[in-house]
């Protein structure tokens, strides 16, 4: 079986070079070949000669993944739906942001989740494994390819929980992050728990420099349970206590994401535990309506969302609440999985 260079880091493809006997500075051109210009054959290498391609060819390859579908939104947003075979599919979305230079992809971590957020599709869904580096890096080099453009930030928010599949997600964020590749800022690169406190733990002894989000959701402790099944094993008091940790230890924000469910977690007093909590967390708040009915639930109108808002404004942290992009084509939070 040939060898798979994508996916593999600087020291990785160093080691493949030597084994084949060529100089180290070979390394450096795959590294550059295959994650800054996304090439996916060594026939589009310009610097390598014929001779060391045929070698090239016989033992390894650059795979890629395969598109199945591909949807534009009427706002300009993406969605590709990428098969891995043996009935396995993941899904990517372009998320390119009027006015602003913000161009972002969100991409998955695994085939399927194991936990069942109760807002989410991709929850919904047999869980099929986690994803190598080399598919979490494909997604952002097929998607530049798909749309023409560069990204400007990448999120981990797609399908999937990122901190069950830790390893290959950080390899992708370091790999995106390298100056020789996308060179995103660390601030650029978010990557998103519902709460793996082990994972989370792990990231700050790390000190891993990416954007770091809680898909927090509710702020009650005898209430998250019930729309965040893994409030169940890690605990809201536990799950807070390590997220002080963070923003000590590291000196930094945290995103605190919330996806507002009418008659849920909108009402005065869950808005008032929310702000004692945000008013107690270096945080800023990320407020993302429920994209569609789901579960019995029904979206907020913008009325409830400006309430809700007003409710957050005595905790005095910043609070975003971006438009929620490609709807009609089921590429907004918590709809992966749903059909376009
Ligand atoms: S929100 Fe994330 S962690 Fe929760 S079920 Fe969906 S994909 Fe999994």
């Amino acid at each position: 079986m040939k060898i798979n260079l994508k996916g593999m880091d600087q020291e990785e493809l160093r080691k493949f070079v030597e084994s084949l006997g060529e100089p180290k500075y070979r390394a450096d051109q795959l590294f550059l070949g295959i994650y800054r210009d996304g090439y996916s054959s060594f026939e589009e290498f310009s610097n390598l000669s014929g001779q060391l391609k045929s070698k090239l060819n016989e033992c390894a390859e650059i795979r890629s993944l395969k598109l199945n579908k591909h949807l534009v939104s009427k706002d300009g947003t993406q969605k590709m739906t990428f098969s891995l075979g043996e009935d396995r599919e993941i899904e990517s979305v372009w998320i390119p942001s009027g006015d602003e230079e913000r161009k972002t992809i969100c991409i998955s971590s695994q085939v399927g989740c194991t936990l069942s957020c109760a807002f989410c599709a991709t929850g919904t869904l047999e869980f099929k494994g986690n994803l190598k580096a080399w598919e979490i890096v494909d997604q952002v080099i097929s998607v530049e390819r798909i749309t023409g453009e560069k990204c400007t930030n990448i999120v981990f928010m797609g399908m999937g929980e990122p901190f069950h599949n830790y390893n290959q997600v950080i390899k992708a964020a370091h790999l995106f992050h390298h100056p020789s590749t996308w060179n995103l800022g660390a601030k650029r690169i978010t990557i998103s728990t519902s709460g793996v406190i082990p994972s989370i733990l792990r990231f700050i002894e790390e000190n891993q420099p990416f954007n770091f989000a809680l898909s927090l959701n509710d702020p009650r402790k005898d209430r998250r349970h019930e729309i965040m099944n893994i409030d169940k094993r890690f605990p809201l008091d536990e799950l807070l206590g390590t997220v002080r940790h963070f923003t000590k230890t590291l000196k930094r924000k945290i995103t605190f994401e919330y996806i507002m469910i009418p008659d849920v977690n909108m009402d005065k007093n869950t808005a008032a535990t929310l702000v004692k909590l945000a008013r107690s967390v270096n945080c800023k708040i990320n407020l993302i309506p429920l994209n569609t009915e789901f579960n019995g639930w029904r979206p907020p109108t913008e009325k409830e969302i400006d309430q809700f808002k007003s409710l957050l404004k005595p905790a005095g942290v910043p609070i975003m609440n971006r438009k929620s992009p490609g709807k009609d084509i089921s590429g907004a939070c918590g709809m992966l999985a749903l059909k376009g």
